[in-house]
Parts: C-alpha cells; sequence; structure tokens
C-alpha cells in the first residue's frame, strides 16, 4: 500500500514508518521538525520505499499521488510542549485532521487519527473503559492538547458518519522507549537522563500519581492492528502494567546504580492522579496485547538514552 504519516520524524511515527517499510509498503512521511527529529529519519531515509517531505500540516498536505492509508500522527505531545507551542497543538488537532480526512475523502483512503488517553483527562473512573467520557478541563494549561484531541475525535467520527470515510481511532496512553527526546519534560527521559547524568531524579508532587506504560515496539503493533482491523469506534492503545512516579524513579535509580535518589517538584497544574488503559477492545478486534516486559523495555530505552545523554 501506498501510506502518508503526519509527523513521521517524531517519536512513535519514525517507528511506525519503519514496520510499514519492513512490511513491504511505500511511505511518505511530512514533519516540519518543530518536535520532531531529523536523526529518527536516519534508518528510514535510505530506503527507496520511502519518501520525506518537510511541511506544515496544519496548512496543507503538499504530497501529491493517491494514498490508500493516512496516519495522522503529527502533534506536539508532551506537557512542556503544549505550554510553549499552544497554537500549534490546536491545529495539529484541528486543522491538520481536517485537512488529512478531506485528503481521505478524496482519495478513498482509510483515515487513522492518533488520539489519546488525555481525552479522559484526570479520570474519575479507573482504569479507564473507550465508553468512559472523561474529566477534563477545558481552559487549563494541557486544554489545548485534550481539547484538540476532543475536537479531533468528533471531527473524525463526523466524516465517518456523514461523509462515509473509513476511520480509525486509537487513544494512546504513555508510550516509551528510543527516541524520546531528551529535553521534552516526559517523565521517562527526564528520569533516565537524570539518572545518567548521576543527579537526583524530579519528582513531581507527591509522587503517588500513576502512569502505565507501553513500550513503543508494542504500541506501534497496536496502531497497525487497528488501522487494518475493522473498528472504527475509539480502541484503547496502552500497557496495564501500572506503578507511581515514586515506584518509577526507584526502578530507574536502582537499574542504572544512580545514588543521588529523588528531590520533589510541584506538581503541574491538572496533572491526572491516575492513569490505565482497559485494553479489552483491542484484545477482541484484532488480538493485541503488550509483550515487551517493563525490565525489557527500561532497558533498551536506557541504551539509547546512553548513546545521546552527555554525562
Ligand atoms: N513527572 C515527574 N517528573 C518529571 C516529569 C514528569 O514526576 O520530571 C510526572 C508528571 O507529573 C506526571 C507523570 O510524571 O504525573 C507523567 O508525566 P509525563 O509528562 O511523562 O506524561 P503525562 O502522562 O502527564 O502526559
Amino acid at each position: 500500500m501506498r501510506i502518508l504519516v503526519t509527523g513521521g520524524a517524531g517519536f512513535i511515527p519514525s517507528h511506525l514508518c519503519e514496520v510499514l517499510l519492513a512490511d513491504g509498503h511505500e511511505v511518505v512521511a511530512v514533519d516540519n521538525f518543530i518536535t520532531g527529529h531529523h536523526r529518527n529519519l536516519a534508518t528510514l531515509l535510505p530506503n527507496p520505499r520511502f519518501a520525506f517531505v518537510e511541511a506544515d500540516v496544519t496548512k496543507a498536505l503538499p504530497v501529491s499521488g493517491r494514498f490508500d492509508r493516512v496516519y495522522h500522527m503529527a502533534s506536539p505531545a508532551s506537557p512542556i510542549d503544549y505550554v510553549q507551542l499552544p497554537f500549534e497543538t490546536l491545529y495539529c488537532g484541528s486543522d491538520a485532521t481536517r485537512i488529512a480526512l478531506d485528503r481521505c475523502r478524496q482519495d478513498g483512503a482509510r483515515f487513522f487519527l492518533a488520539s489519546t488517553s488525555e481525552v479522559y483527562g484526570d479520570p474519575l473512573v479507573h482504569p479507564q473503559p473507550e465508553t468512559y467520557w472523561g474529566n477534563v478541563n477545558s481552559i487549563g494549561p494541557r486544554s489545548v492538547y485534550d481539547e484538540a484531541k476532543r475536537f479531533a475525535e468528533a471531527v473524525t467520527m463526523a466524516y465517518h458518519r456523514y461523509h462515509g470515510v473509513q476511520t480509525r481511532i486509537v487513544r494512546i496512553f504513555n508510550t516509551y522507549g528510543p527516541r524520546m527526546r531528551e529535553n521534552d519534560g516526559r517523565v521517562m527521559p527526564a528520569f533516565i537522563s537524570q539518572a545518567l547524568r548521576r543527579q537526583p531524579l524530579t519528582v513531581f508532587g507527591d509522587g503517588l500519581q500513576t502512569r502505565s506504560f507501553c513500550f513503543v515496539d508494542d504500541n506501534v503493533r497496536g496502531l497497525i492492528g487497528l488501522m487494518e482491523s475493522g473498528l472504527s469506534e475509539p480502541c484503547n492503545i496502552g500497557n496495564p502494567h501500572e506503578m507511581t512516579m515514586l515506584q518509577l524513579a526507584e526502578y530507574i535509580n536502582e537499574y542504572t546504580g544512580n545514588t543521588a535518589g529523588i528531590v520533589h517538584k510541584p506538581l503541574p497544574t491538572d496533572d491526572p492522579t491516575q492513569r490505565k488503559p482497559i485494553i479489552d477492545r483491542a484484545r477482541a478486534n484484532f488480538g493485541w496485547e503488550p509483550q515487551v516486559s517493563f525490565a525489557e523495555g527500561i532497558e533498551r530505552t536506557v541504551a539509547y538514552f546512553r548513546g545521546i545523554v552527555a554525562v
């Protein structure tokens, strides 16, 4: 198939491109590098079935030819990015989603939206099934991401219902692995790079808030499984292995032999207190579940950061 991936120089999308190419497809990636990185394209560019276009997908999709599949992955995706790039974040969810959906309508392509567990906000239902409507602050600092993704889901369902476009919506929970940006502010790159530098790990708040971390290889298998399934309802992709940020900090310090301990920093506004996916829908519809253990995922992620963190 001929497949378009927006945000192709980003963390998850660059891994997605790699697997799609390995599966024999032709892949065109688009990115403007506001949060993506050239180095994420290194393994992709030599492949003759891969093409890269530098462009801002919130303005237009300057790519020619017909596509069979469009993965709309482009968006800033970490809390400090939302604060620095509020309008870019809003328009990735709104304008870029509409532009990509129009292209799918025109091409007869299947559309895939990278949505997020953030649509559940600070969830009052735990763990989270797809049927939960969420608890989102529509005006807080995270709202530019949360509400943009909620709009993106709505416009995707509207194109499906009213224009007959084939659509898929994934709600991605916390994902980690090689190619995360060292300074993107997310907890995994923060803790791992601090540990490698023998600094105390910065635990926000009391550290009792929970997250559930999925290794990127598992995530990408889930995205492709959903795209090729018959499911047009939203679908969680995440690893139900839940832990507190204190437990994560302890694990990383122990694994890396860092004896500098932790320091507590203020909890960001609207930081969700708990998050854990129910993945029955993915399991039932396309037989997906995570396979990479936390120990293996951390080992592979730390190995990557050892190569890029200046200590
Ligand atoms: N966090 C932390 N220290 C850091 C960065 C993040 O304790 O240096 C916490 C953050 O407050 C949140 C969790 O780790 O509770 C996950 O944060 P992240 O930004 O990775 O993703 P989120 O799930 O909040 O979007």
